[in-house]
């Protein structure tokens, strides 16, 4: 005998309403903010995978209880909650806060939903803004540090331009205190010079034009505009006569080597040897700056040319810094063509080495 088997009949209207339910289901449940609707006290009526997960919870542990408990662990909800605002006035409200129990900082909205127009409850999404959070924080510090860095030299110039033209001070001193702000004003070009770089890199304005370029000759220029910051240091040129011209920007690469050489002599105060090398290694250059100082673990040299990375904790307290100089010289190095690296062991010294394109023909 054959069987008619009847289909069992779906009303178009029925099938697609499942379907967008489905389609409904599979967004809640794939979007990584973290949702919650919430009826008018506080009480979940469904929570996403994304807000289950960080709660540890399975979605339908969280039904029925206040999200106050679950979310915040407290007994009633904050004063600052989205929601509350929302079933007080029926409109939407946003803040960002810092839950420790959904592990980060967080950008809370709740968006009311009505029925017949009523308000029933709302949906209350939370957007993670931890890295945003942590950029933010990271910005605020740099800006104040630079601020820091740039008054402090401005407080010596004008301290020294206003001492060196009061008549009463001899000449000789007044030339001293000349000597002072003009080695001051240089410290805050560089600053600027250095936060220019920056800016240009990160707005993709960073153009290099490169002719052939005396590294030897640029090595004296610093040498001579650095020979004023220290009494205990010995600034060497060990760069022979018969180097051949590198292909690059003079400026940029008197850049790099003023801020390798001005680090080894913030960063061996006891003195000793601050040496510019370099020699032709190939189609390149090798430069180097030696010092004599206190020398780079190897977890730290992995960290220094990161944005703004400022090492050693007595560093950190006594010599003045942004972070902000090894990552300039390893955007213009690697804006040649070259590269840069330390080489150190603790308590012998440090080289920083980088290459650049020997000029061709
Ligand atoms: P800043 O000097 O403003 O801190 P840099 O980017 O030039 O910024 O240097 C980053 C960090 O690298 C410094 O804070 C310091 O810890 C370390 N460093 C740089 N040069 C040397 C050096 N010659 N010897 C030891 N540590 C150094």
């Amino acid at each position: 005998m054959i069987m008619k088997v009847r289909k069992a009949k779906v009303k178009p209207t029925e099938k697609i309403k499942s379907d967008l339910r489905d389609e409904w289901e599979l967004t809640f449940n794939t979007v990584p903010d973290l949702m919650m609707i919430l009826d008018t006290e506080h009480r979940i009526l469904r929570v996403n995978k994304a807000m289950a997960d960080r709660l540890e919870l399975k979605p339908e542990q969280c039904i029925g209880v206040h999200c106050y408990e679950v979310a915040h662990g407290l007994l009633h909800h904050h004063g600052f909650c989205p929601h509350a605002l929302t079933c007080q006035d029926n409109r939407e409200h946003s803040v960002e806060v810092h839950e420790p129990r959904l592990g980060g900082d967080f950008l809370i909205s709740a968006t009311p939903i009505f029925d017949g127009g009523k308000l029933i409850g709302s949906i209350h999404i939370a957007r993670d803004i931890t890295e945003r959070k942590k950029m933010e924080q990271v910005k605020d510090e740099f800006i104040s540090m630079v601020s820091h860095e740039l008054k402090t030299p401005l407080t010596v110039i004008i301290g020294a331009l206003s001492t060196a033209m009061d008549e009463r001070v001899p000449a000789e001193e007044a030339r001293e205190l000349l000597n002072d702000a003009v080695t001051h004003a240089g410290i805050l070009a560089n600053l600027v010079d250095n936060l220019l770089e920056l800016s240009r890199q990160q707005s993709g304005r960073l153009i290099i034009q490169t002719q052939p370029t005396d590294v030897r000759e640029l090595t004296k220029n610093v040498l001579q505009k650095l020979k004023n910051k220290s009494y205990v240091h010995q600034l060497v040129d060990n760069i022979p006569r018969t180097l051949p011209p590198a292909s690059a920007e003079s400026i940029r690469v008197e850049r790099i080597i003023y801020n390798l050489v001005d680090n080894a002599i913030k960063y061996s105060p006891n003195g000793g040897k601050v040496k510019v090398s370099a020699r032709q290694d190939g189609d390149y250059l090798v430069v180097g700056v030696s010092d004599q100082g206190p020398g780079i673990s190897p977890d730290d040299q992995a960290k220094l040319f990161q944005s703004f990375e400022r090492l050693g904790a007595a560093v950190k307290g006594s010599i003045q810094g942004t972070g902000l100089g090894l990552r300039v010289c390893l955007i213009l190095v690697e804006a040649h063509g070259g590269k840069i690296w330390v080489e150190s062991e603790k308590g012998k010294g440090s080289t920083f080495l980088f290459t650049l394109p020997v000029a061709k023909g």
